[in-house]
């Protein structure tokens, strides 16, 4: 919304369980409900909507109970989803996957895949179960109204190994791992080459370790499955640190698929 001196204000913006369209009316949830009576909202101010699944809209708050508020919707929009990346992190300890949950968001994550590795067994608290998962959409609701993004990450519940690479999605696979290849130089050949296509960016799904670092079986699986390994710098990253550089690294790269001659293979 624009207002004097052409300044934009950005209007408080809540994530609804369901979709919406214009004219109509929307019911939102407790969480939000709670957080609109936190910023002090009352019936009759502007806010903003998303749904998750790439629809944003605004319209006037018309009701503010305690477990729900009611909008009637004035102007709703598509917003096409980023290029498809996804993101096989360990079950780890919950308040650093929370952290993490919130940097995908804003880096627009695709899906969130949790995998219990063996190492993942000694941590404690770790992160797993639908409560958890509750709580994991909760801080990605939270980082998509901060972020003005549309689309929420798809959760995936946590897996074995074998059965998370069975359910990877075609395209792309990098397992970050120290001693692997330099990011830029695993990808730039495959976004070349869907260029060169004339095909779109490839889906990117990336793998990350557990604190400990990966099983040797568990890495050969993700070889075995077309992984490559990439190196992120010779320090040792936690592992949310290094989901998010990668994440992050590979984001800006897929932005060069828009701009072909800044890409040539190497
Ligand atoms: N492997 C290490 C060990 O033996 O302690 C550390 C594991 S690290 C805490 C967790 C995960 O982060 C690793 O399995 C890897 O996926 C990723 N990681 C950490 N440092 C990295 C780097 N420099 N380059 C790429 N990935 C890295």
């Amino acid at each position: 919304m624009v207002v004097g001196a052409g300044v934009a204000v950005s209007l408080p913006t809540f994530v609804t369980d369901e979709s919406f369209s214009a004219p109509g009316t929307v019911t939102l949830g407790e969480d939000a409900a709670h957080h609109m009576r936190v910023r002090r909202l009352e019936t009759g101010v502007r806010v903003g909507l998303v749904d998750g699944a790439g629809m944003r809209g605004e319209g006037v708050l018309t009701q503010l109970a305690k477990r729900h508020a009611v909008v009637s919707v004035e102007s709703a929009e598509s917003v096409e989803p980023a290029l498809p990346v996804h993101l096989l992190l360990p079950v780890a300890d919950k308040d650093r996957m929370l952290w993490l949950a919130e940097k995908a968001t804003e880096l627009e994550l695709s899906s969130w895949r949790p995998v219990l590795y063996r190492r993942s067994r000694n941590v404690n608290p770790r992160g797993e179960g639908t409560t958890f998962q509750q709580k994991v959409r909760g801080r990605m609701a939270a980082a998509l109204e901060q972020s003005r993004g549309a689309h929420l990450p798809v959760l995936y519940p946590e897996a074995s190994v074998e059965h998370a690479v069975a359910a990877c999605p075609s395209g792309a696979r990098l397992v970050l791992e120290q001693g692997g290849k330099r990011l830029f130089e695993a990808l730039t050949p495959l976004i070349a080459d869907a260029r060169d296509r004339g095909a779109g960016a490839p889906a990117v799904t990336l793998a990350v370790g557990p604190e400990g670092g990966f099983e040797e079986s568990e890495f050969e699986a993700f070889v075995g499955a077309g992984f490559v390994p990439v190196s992120l710098g010779r320090n040792i990253l936690r592992f949310e640190t290094a989901a998010q550089s990668g994440l992050a690294a590979v984001r800006a790269m897929l932005e060069l698929v828009g701009a072909p001659d800044l890409i040539q293979p190497l």
